[in-house]
């Protein structure tokens, strides 16, 4: 567990980067069919290689991107194979594929928070579209709402229990209003926490 006292005196403690080392130190999370729409299921890819609005805004502003795995491959397979008449959200929502979302958060977080020790700041991670099955992101009053991913639920309490405050937010590439508003919160977010251009 690492909290923000210690993530401040752990970036005052690390040695500089070489004057020849371009990083910028500013990184995303995001799921995997952002990088590489082939993860989707049969019907739902949106391009047909990457969310490349997304990662162009990244590249844009200097800030590198974490591929987290996609939930639905490591529970079900590319194929989502699952009994008949069985949804794909149905499938996940059962104990054992809690419990594998669960450990793909322990590693995911696992990565962000090494990022985190080595002095990077972790902005966001970004999640998918309002219908997905593993990476919805859906807030109520309480925080993440049960109509979420079962990913990024798993995720978002891993992230919460390591007292790591990282904002999540679905990157909707499904409808162009709705991407629309979450690239312009992205471009907010990028603007507040100083990610400018390479
Ligand atoms: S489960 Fe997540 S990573 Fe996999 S295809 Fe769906 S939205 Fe993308």
């Amino acid at each position: 567990m690492i909290g923000a006292s210690v993530k401040r005196a752990l970036r005052r403690l690390r040695p500089l980067p070489p004057a020849s080392d371009s990083r910028g130190g500013r990184i995303v999370a995001v799921i995997e069919c952002i990088l590489n729409q082939n993860a989707r299921d049969a019907g739902a890819a949106m391009a047909p290689a990457m969310s490349w609005e997304v990662v162009s805004l990244c590249h844009a502003h200097g800030v590198g991107m974490v591929q987290l795995p996609c939930p639905e491959i490591a529970c079900l397979g590319v194929a989502r194979t699952r009994a008949p008449g069985c949804s794909i959200r149905a499938a996940l929502d059962t104990e054992a594929g809690h419990l594998r979302c669960a450990e793909l958060g322990v590693q995911a977080a696992d990565r962000l928070e090494a990022y985190l020790r080595a002095g990077c700041q972790v902005l966001a991670v970004l999640g998918g579209n309002p219908q997905s099955p593993g990476c919805a992101v859906h807030f109520d009053g309480q925080g993440l709402a049960p109509a979420a991913g079962i990913f990024m639920g798993e995720l978002h309490a891993e992230l919460q229990r390591r007292g790591l405050d990282i904002p999540l937010r679905g990157m909707r590439d499904g409808d162009r209003v709705l991407l629309a508003e979450d690239l312009q919160w992205l471009t907010r977010l990028f603007a507040d926490q100083g990610a400018t251009l390479p």
